[in-house]
């Protein structure tokens, strides 16, 4: 004899051979479970429909898994590159003020001068990361 599978409040209720079998929670105070309402025929041996086949709500479940680690490794990635840009800032805008520096010590600070290419750059690079 096959399992028999009962629903509803208090389990009264028989299993419709023509439904599918998944046991919905009524969503009430009391702990009942009316059987599924669509046309069985899908998943073992037919017994449910399309939305509670086993396997579909397998690869549901693991689809959206997936997208949640997804979505935590980009949140992760980007975490990082904020602290790298963090950690990079100090140091390049030191080096930044030594080439300047270093650029007018040679005086090569001059507009139009042969030789003072990327000074007007270093000096809008620094004002930039000092927030001018
Ligand atoms: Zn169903």
């Amino acid at each position: 004899m096959a399992e028999e599978r009962l629903y509803g409040l208090f389990l009264k209720a028989k299993e419709n051979e023509t439904r599918c079998i998944e046991r919905i929670h009524g969503g009430g105070r009391w702990p009942s479970f009316h059987q599924c309402h669509r046309k069985r025929g899908h998943g073992k041996d037919g017994l449910y429909c399309k939305i509670h086949d086993p396997e579909v709500v397998k690869a549901k479940a693991e689809a959206k898994d997936k997208a949640w680690h997804t979505k935590w490794d980009y949140e992760r990635s980007k975490e990082e590159l904020s602290r790298l840009e963090h950690e990079a800032h100090q140091p390049m805008l030191e080096a930044l003020k030594n080439v300047k520096k270093n650029l007018e010590l040679q005086g090569l600070d001059v507009p139009g001068l042969v030789g003072n290419i990327g000074y007007q750059e270093v000096c809008a690079a620094i004002a930039k990361a000092e927030g001018k």
